[in-house]
């Protein structure tokens, strides 16, 4: 097992040698979806950056217990817990039963994250089946007196947290200039301080999401599951923590405070945040109309989009970043990610038909020692990419025989791309993308040319043939008076 590797803590600010608290096992957790609607750009990135952490850690031989959460309560619509339940919301739009949303958008994410290759996490627990988890840290953290009840409510006392703790350390805010920074309380809140949120929520009486507690009817705050769930399956101390830096503050910061206050330490060993995606220089929103999600990429229906873009195409676009870096979506970066990608998959396929000579004259050690740095430092995956490409300007070079290569030599780079690019990356073959449909197409035609070229020919025994076999892979083809129509059944 290599221990080279580093990882940007958020919580230092500082690149820091990854050193799991029990090897060879890893803890990894990483928030999930609130499941309301359908997965767009930002949530890929973020699936996609942990779902990659997740791989290279296996390739380098750890074991790891990936866990990865569905927040279907408790998500209210802004950070100040006011307004509803996002997917009650939702759910009186509809008509639905709360859980018939959270089951319907679930499914989808799946299907999506399926489509991008995105591993399924080992345990994918669900906030409103952790309810008694959460109660007792509740509990937990009231006993040590930082949290107190308000009318069946229940909050975090973050002044009182402050006295003896730091809060703000993982953003690297103040609490006096949080609070300049906030607005002052109303008459009707229920909060002592501004910057208290809410552990525990009474539901009024139109709220339908709601659990019994010795507080009253009602539900937990976001922040919390996450805690909750977190330590109950990877511990009392784990070693990674992941998300989205849209989460970075209040949810992470909350929920260090919350594992502090209820636990007596902190839990998490390294905190890590992936940049988010602008669409055109500009942030995503529904507002903005630049919202597009997965399902609108995969099939080009979108406003904003000049074609489909495979799922292929958008995890390489996504990976061609590093995963702190900016990235910005327009129809131009996907169309060269698109061609990158393919030129990527061309050379690898080339690999299998290169013929070794007794000499090597391509440098394959050096190739994978610049592949290998890239991905230990930090998870440098448009490093690692960059090298990838230049590699495919060498295996082009030995396809048009101006270079050459050894028989191990070859084997070492096929190894090499096949457990980086498939395995670490999780990129496929394209297969499910327009461009298979679009070769399909094309080969049909060439086909039923040849069968036209037969009949010209008067060769009926090789047109009806050609024909026949089509039909047994469930091509049907119609003669017309000047050639052919096709039609997959
Ligand atoms: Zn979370």
């Amino acid at each position: 097992m290599t221990n080279k590797l580093f990882i940007y803590n958020t919580l230092t600010r500082k690149k820091e040698r990854f050193d799991p608290i029990n090897p060879p096992f890893v803890g990894l957790y990483a928030c999930g979806p609130t499941v309301y609607g359908d997965a767009h750009l930002g949530h890929a990135r973020q699936a996609i950056t942990f779902d990659v952490l997740y791989r290279y850690l296996q390739h380098l031989d750890y074991k790891v217990r990936y866990v990865r959460n569905i927040t279907d309560v408790g998500h209210l619509e802004n950070d100040a817990d006011e307004g509803e339940d996002k997917i009650l919301v939702k759910a009186r739009l509809e008509s639905l039963e709360p859980m018939e949303v959270v089951q319907h958008y679930m499914n989808r994410y799946h299907l999506n994250m399926s489509s991008l290759n995105v591993l399924p996490p080992s345990i994918e627990p669900r906030a409103s089946g952790h309810i008694i988890e959460q109660q007792e840290l509740i509990g937990k953290i009231m006993d040590a007196g930082y949290a107190y009840e308000v009318n069946g409510s229940v909050y975090f006392d973050v002044s009182a947290y402050n006295e003896n703790h730091p809060y703000g350390q993982l953003s690297g805010r103040k609490v006096e200039d949080l609070l300049s920074n906030t607005r002052a309380l109303d008459g009707q809140s229920e909060k002592r301080n501004p910057l208290d949120f809410a552990l525990w929520k009474k539901a009024d009486p139109a709220h339908i999401m709601r659990w019994p507690s010795r507080w009253s009817e009602g539900f937990p705050g976001w922040h919390l599951e996450c805690s909750a769930m977190s330590t109950k399956y990877l511990g009392m101390q784990f070693d990674i923590h992941g998300g989205g830096m849209d989460l970075l503050f209040p949810h992470h910061e909350c929920e260090i405070a919350q594992n502090v206050a209820g636990y007596g330490k902190p839990s998490v060993r390294y905190w890590m945040h992936n940049n988010m995606i602008t669409i055109n220089g500009q942030k995503m929103g529904r507002s903005l109309g630049n919202f597009i999600t997965l399902y609108q990429l995969f099939a080009g229906d979108h406003k904003m989009l000049e074609q489909a873009y495979g799922p292929m195409t958008i995890r390489f676009f996504i990976l061609q970043a590093h995963y702190r870096s900016t990235l910005d979506f327009s129809n131009e970066a996907m169309q060269a990610a698109e061609k990158g990608f393919l030129r990527l998959m061309k050379a690898i396929a080339q690999l299998d038909v290169l013929k070794p000579e007794s000499t090597t004259t391509i440098d394959v050690n050096g190739l994978a020692d610049r592949c290998n740095r890239a991905m230990e430092d930090d998870m440098n995956t448009a490093k690692l990419i960059g090298h990838l490409l230049s590699g495919v300007t060498q295996i082009n070079n030995l396809a048009e025989g101006k270079e050459t290569i050894t028989d191990t030599d070859l084997e070492t780079l096929k190894s090499l791309y096949h457990s980086l690019v498939f395995s670490v990356l999780g990129l496929t073959l394209p297969e499910a993308s327009g461009q298979s449909d679009k070769i399909t197409g094309e080969l049909i035609e060439m086909i039923l040319q040849l069968r036209n070229d037969a009949k010209t020919n008067l060769d009926f025994n090789t047109a009806d043939r050609i024909r026949d076999r089509l039909s047994n892979l469930g091509i049907t083809v119609k003669d017309r008076k000047d050639g052919a129509d096709w039609e997959i059944n």
